[in-house]
């Protein structure tokens, strides 16, 4: 069951009123005081002359003005197209209805607008523009899955006929087709809709059903019809949303309304004003349905009235896009039949419409979509295992004991039993990275349970206890943690006496200052050596370096006994201990020789400085024994000068033996003073050069440090190696067969050098092949018709060379 249109899900658009425009039929007479077109192409006025022979009233109008929403007067087919039909269409690829309708008098070029003329490819009509654009816009578009389908229905005196029946009894008559009337909308049950998937078929159905169509004679055209054709486009699209199908449905009208020209042509002289009714009945109701449509009052519309504006009655106005063409002739001759059609196209602006998208979401599609796309991608696993014969390899979930497998495997790895876990699937990497998510979990908890027993975690931002903490000494103010030197246990909390704790809790950084160096690590650093970023750990217990590393890098295994810290580290824990705790193995491990070499320097540094506060000191006691002897010496002359100076005989001054004394001491401190001097000096250029070397085997040390523990601890072993040049990772690898599937087909090449060669380019090679067929059919048919005559009735003729039947059959 096909649906003409469906309630589905409304997208509410703004009000609009459908458009209406008029088109001007070239013609060599053109009344030129009859009709004038206004300055913006919008209005178009009619004046006709008082003609008393014609026996025009007096007092009647004469004068008409039209306001439309544009004159196309002069205008190719593709300007037409571009006005009238282009925003429609590509709002229809968006989910809206659209309707277009060509009206006007026979002759005017309703045909020629809508279907064109077959013959050359710039006089195409919108019907073949319209297709051509629908296909542009499915070849650009590239997340949704859109299907066209196509239906042809021509309406002759109140008969459906489907101009693309493919059943073998002599055409589709009205018997096997009727309008229902569902909620869903209004559909022709019986008419046939044709699934196209190029713009060539879709053509081939236009230029066939355009064959079929049933053509009466008439005095003024001997190509004007009496029938309505409704050429309909169906457009489905899909689009993934997630995991749902997002439908969007919608439907293109495409209507040659049969001629509007009046009842009697003679009848209607002397009366021009007077409206004569139209030759095809259902015209009367469709003017009356648009006057209905455009009275917001009206509740009833009587759409059932005939059989066009039943089939019309959600394509007119209301909740589709609606454009009317209203095709006039320009000559003299013609004024009362223009006069009518610029009415209707008038009335036909009054209609607001209110277009909306028609929207569904497929539940069951989707999951049929789902369920095609996952037997399509096991296949191709199936076919890729099979081509690296790995045939045993399953997709399905993991079982209980596939789970348990992975978990035993990891805990081998990471004693370092196995060297690597082989990549299977992927659900069996998410669940090694389960499994490993949950083994450092229980190892976090784990480590916290145990560093809780034997340390206080404080807080960071617990400012009160960490300022006690630092007014106990244990840390220092940017939270470093200062270290037990001596070997003390201490209950927690800790006493509340500071000074004596400072002395037991000797820090790192203060023997660091005490040594005169640096801190090893800065309060930063160390921070982040810390087990957890948000608290600092307070050793409670006598631990030494190496047996804290053990208890807080337990990496155990569900039945693993702990081990020490060297053997356990080497075989990669599955949690990585702390950086302070992993820098004191590094150190007795690969960095030992580096540390070696930095605590030696450390130890001459040391040395050196001792010796020089020593030489320091020295140099300020024989200072001070200087000066002592000095005042010493002064009161001694100031005492002898008193009691009088004793010479000898060459005069020379005679001193006491205590005087002398006191000389020679100052003498030999003046020289104790000088060595220890330079030794100072010296001892300062030798700790100045030995600090140097310290640094830069601290630096050393630390960016060593860093590299093993990355290797050690953060870089997964299999990245490492997956890494290393001959790794089995490399990124964006495509296989080869998709490489080389990409080349050009020869047909295709030789179809692209066929549409360059075209002289209108490569657009036309859809239309003028759909032309050829259709004119190798006609010719065909035309033979066979003529050899079937002898023996049929006329116009039940089968059309040969496809199961398809005319009704008539037009033989020109
Ligand atoms: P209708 O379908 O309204 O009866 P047609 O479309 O068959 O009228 O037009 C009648 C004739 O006038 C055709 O030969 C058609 O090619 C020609 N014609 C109509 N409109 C135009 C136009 N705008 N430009 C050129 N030729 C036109
Ligand atoms: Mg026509």
């Amino acid at each position: 069951m096909i649906l003409l249109s469906s309630p589905l899900f409304r997208m509410h658009a703004a009000e609009k009123k459908v458009r209406a425009f008029v088109r001007v039929k070239p013609t060599a007479h053109f009344a030129q005081d009859v009709i004038k077109f206004g300055p913006d192409n919008k209005s178009i006025d009619i004046y006709i002359k008082k003609d008393a022979k014609k026996g025009v009233v007096n007092n009647k109008q004469t004068d008409w003005s039209f306001k439309l929403d544009g004159v196309l007067h002069n205008t190719s087919q593709e300007m037409t197209y571009e006005t009238v039909a282009k925003k429609l269409v590509s709002e229809a690829l968006t989910g809206y209805n659209g309707t277009i309708m060509c009206y006007g008098q026979t002759g005017a070029g309703k045909t020629y607008t809508m279907t064109g003329a077959t013959a050359e490819y710039k006089h195409r009509g919108i019907i073949p523009r319209a297709v051509q654009q629908v296909f542009k816009a499915i070849a650009c578009s590239v997340d949704s899955f859109i299907t066209v389908r196509i239906s042809y229905l021509e309406i002759y005196n109140e008969t459906l006929c489907d101009l693309l029946s493919t059943t073998t009894s002599s055409g589709a008559s009205d018997m096997q087709m009727a309008i229902v009337d569902c909620p869903q909308g209004v559909y022709v049950k019986g008419l046939s809709i044709h699934s196209v998937s190029d713009e060539e078929d879709a053509l081939n159905l236009l230029f066939e059903g355009e064959t079929n169509r049933v053509i009466a004679e008439h005095s003024l055209n001997k190509n004007s019809s009496r029938s309505h054709c409704i050429f309909t486009i169906y457009i489905e699209s899909r689009v993934r949303v997630l995991s749902d199908i997002r439908c969007i449905n919608s439907k293109i009208n495409l209507i040659d309304l049969a001629g509007s020209e009046r009842l009697s042509k003679t009848g209607s002289e002397g009366r021009v004003l007077k409206e004569a009714a139209y030759i095809n009945k259902s015209l009367s109701f469709l003017e009356q349905i648009i006057i209905a449509l455009a009275d917001p009052k009206r509740e009833h519309i009587p759409f059932r009235q005939s059989k066009l504006t039943h089939v019309l009655k959600d394509s007119l106005g209301g909740k589709c896009n609606t454009v009317l063409v209203a095709n006039i002739c320009g000559e003299a001759l013609h004024v009362e039949e223009t006069l009518s059609s610029l009415r209707f196209a008038t009335r036909m602006k009054w209609i607001t419409t209110e277009p909306v998208v028609n929207v569904t979401y497929d539940s069951e599609e989707t999951v049929k979509t789902l369920e095609k796309e996952i037997s399509l991608l096991k296949q191709e696993l199936a076919m890729h295992d099979s081509l690296v014969n790995r045939s045993l390899v399953t997709y399905g979930p993991l079982t209980d004991v596939q789970v348990a497998e992975i978990k035993s495997q990891i805990h081998e790895y990471l004693k370092g039993a196995i060297d690597e876990i082989d990549i299977m699937n992927f659900r069996q990497v998410q669940e090694v990275f389960k499994q490993f998510k949950l083994i450092v979990r229980q190892q976090e908890g784990e480590v916290e349970t145990r560093l809780r027993s034997k340390y206080i975690l404080i807080d960071k931002n617990d400012f009160a206890t960490i300022a006690a903490a630092q007014k106990l000494g244990i840390v220092d103010v940017d939270y470093h943690l200062l270290k037990r030197q001596d070997v003390q246990t201490r209950p927690t909390p800790v006493s509340p006496k500071p000074d004596e704790k400072k002395k037991k809790f000797m820090t790192s950084s203060e023997r660091f200052k005490k040594e005169g160096t640096k801190s090893l690590f800065s309060g930063r650093d160390l921070a982040a050596h810390l087990p957890s970023k948000s608290q600092v750990v307070v050793p409670t217990k006598n631990l030494d370096v190496k047996e804290k590393a053990r208890n807080e890098d337990t990496v155990k295994n569900d039945a693993q006994p702990s081990k020490p810290i060297s053997e356990e580290i080497s075989q990669r824990p599955s949690s990585p201990p702390s950086k302070a705790v992993a820098f004191e193995q590094f150190k007795e491990e690969c960095g030992s020789e580096i540390n070696r070499i930095f605590k030696e320097n450390k130890s001459i540094l040391l040395a050196r400085r001792k010796r020089s506060s020593t030489v320091a000191r020295r140099i300020n006691i024989i200072k001070q024994e200087m000066e002592d002897i000095k005042k010493a010496l002064e009161a001694e002359r100031q005492e002898r000068s008193q009691q009088g100076e004793y010479v000898d005989e060459k005069g020379r001054l005679i001193i006491d033996e205590k005087e002398f004394l006191l000389i020679m001491k100052l003498k030999d401190l003046k020289e104790e003073y000088r060595c220890s001097y330079a030794e100072l000096q010296d001892l300062k250029a030798e700790i100045q050069y030995c600090q140097h070397l310290v640094d830069r085997c601290r630096n050393k040390l630390i960016s060593e440090f860093e590299i093993w523990y990355s290797e050690s601890f953060l870089i997964p072993t299999y990245v490492q190696n997956a890494l290393k040049p001959s790794g089995n990772i490399r990124p964006g690898m495509i296989p080869i067969n998709r490489v080389m599937c990409l080349e050009e087909d020869e047909q295709e090449r030789f179809e692209r050098m066929q549409e360059a060669m075209l002289p209108t380019g490569p657009d036309s090679v859809a239309f003028y092949k759909a032309k050829m067929k259709t004119d190798q059919k006609r010719t065909y048919n035309r033979t066979m018709s003529s050899l079937k005559l002898m023996h049929k009735k006329p116009g039940h003729i089968t059309a040969a060379g496809k199961d398809r039947t005319l009704p008539f059959l037009h033989v020109t």
